[in-house]
């Protein structure tokens, strides 16, 4: 049966509550008050996801037990278990609730009543075992089955931004998709972790900052109340910045900067200032080795990549094992059908696609594999043109 319950102003401005709603992309916050209702007056439930989805979030087309796992990995609510039935309760509950004293007594068994407690996915955090199926679902939605860094839709794995070896946890912020190239080609610790994350916009200060509120949560639990979650972890967040603001070299095109600015930030992967200073910094030595540095821009864009890399072309084209650039463009153009999955327009571009198997099956082929059909593709492209004209 639900309930009036009351909402504190605070809980809008509880920012665990808000990286959580972040870190999983899951309505948590209605979830969660919504759960309010759907408890008794000891703040307790019967840990049943769909009858409580119709309750609480009746028209979100969402996974109510991964709502639930994602309240539970950041200590909002605790799930127990008596003769094999599952429970949860909100551990701030009497903190927060008025409960009228006409209100009936809770039928549902006490947690600190020798019940047992599931905290698995909140046990796992730090521990090095599998990462909970629930996060890892959460983290293949965000990054949309993709890799973070190429692209490529096959041979995925999850990688720890921060590695596990020097403290990172298995929360969704620390955890991303990388194709198993991608990812065995990141070092592990030293100099060139540091580089590596880098490339991110990421440095060894931000794991601590990422880590935070998980630390905080288990050393308020540590310290044996559990409630002290709130207020606990109040994280200084960097000041919003604007890549697209700022100062550029005069031989960058400040149109195309911005799109990629603006890429990344539809993408949600906005560049941070770290970011943004170190791919200055990288554009200034490509430049100075006369490569074309408008092509690393594009060809990220492109192929929907994190980062840049150094391209391969000079400024002026001349590369002897590279094609031709006036067939670039062209190229790129179909990169970008096969990473949003979509037939090209240009009849020229849907035979070469058709060539290689079609844009479904191109989808399915890693960067890496792309990369080399690259050299196939003047050929394909220009007989295509031919049997077209
Ligand atoms: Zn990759």
């Amino acid at each position: 049966m639900a309930r009036i319950r009351t909402v504190k102003p605070s809980l809008f401005t509880h920012e665990v509550l808000w990286q959580a709603e972040q870190d999983t992309g899951l309505p948590l916050r209605v979830a969660f008050i919504g759960l309010f209702t759907a408890s008794d007056r000891e703040g307790r439930f019967k840990w049943r996801p769909r009858e409580l989805k119709l309750a609480v979030l009746p028209y979100d087309d969402v996974d109510f037990s991964r709502v639930l796992d994602g309240l539970q990995v950041h200590g909002l609510v605790a799930k127990y278990e008596v003769d094999g039935e599952f429970f949860g309760y909100i551990p701030t509950w009497a903190k927060h609730q008025a409960i009228n004293q006409r209100e009936s007594q809770s039928t549902l068994p006490d947690p600190h009543g020798g019940a047992r407690a599931c905290t698995l996915p909140e046990m796992q955090l730090h521990s090095p075992v599998n990462i909970p199926s629930a996060i890892r679902a959460t983290v293949l939605a965000r990054d949309e089955n993709r890799c973070s860094r190429c692209a490529a839709k096959s041979d995925l794995t999850i990688d720890h931004i921060f590695p596990q070896s020097i403290g990172g946890t298995h929360l969704p912020t620390n955890l991303r998709i990388l194709c198993r190239s991608c990812n065995s080609a990141r070092p592990v610790q030293g100099k060139g972790l540091i580089d590596d994350l880098a490339k991110d916009g990421l440095t060894m200060d931000d794991m601590q900052r990422m880590c935070m509120h998980v630390t905080a949560h288990v050393e308020g639990k540590r310290k044996g109340s559990g409630k002290e979650v709130e207020g606990e972890a109040t994280r200084k967040r960097a000041p919003t910045f604007d890549a697209a603001s700022i100062d550029l070299p005069e031989w960058l095109n400040p149109d195309l900067w911005k799109t990629w600015v603006a890429d990344r930030a539809q993408r949600r992967k906005p560049i941070t200032e770290n970011a943004a200073k170190q791919q200055i910094a990288d554009l200034t030595e490509w430049h100075g080795k006369g490569l074309d540095i408008h092509r690393a821009i594009k060809d990220a864009i492109n192929g929907g990549w994190q980062g840049l890399f150094e391209p391969k072309t000079k400024a002026n084209g001349a590369n002897g094992h590279t094609p031709p650039a006036d067939l670039t463009e062209q190229w790129m153009a179909l990169r970008g059908c096969i990473r949003d999955g979509r037939q090209p327009a240009d009849p020229i571009l849907a035979a070469v696609a058709l060539k290689f198997g079609g844009i479904h099956r191109l989808g399915e082929r890693t960067t890496f594999d792309l990369d080399r059909m690259r050299r196939d593709f003047d050929s394909a492209y220009n007989s295509a043109k031919s049997a077209n004209a």
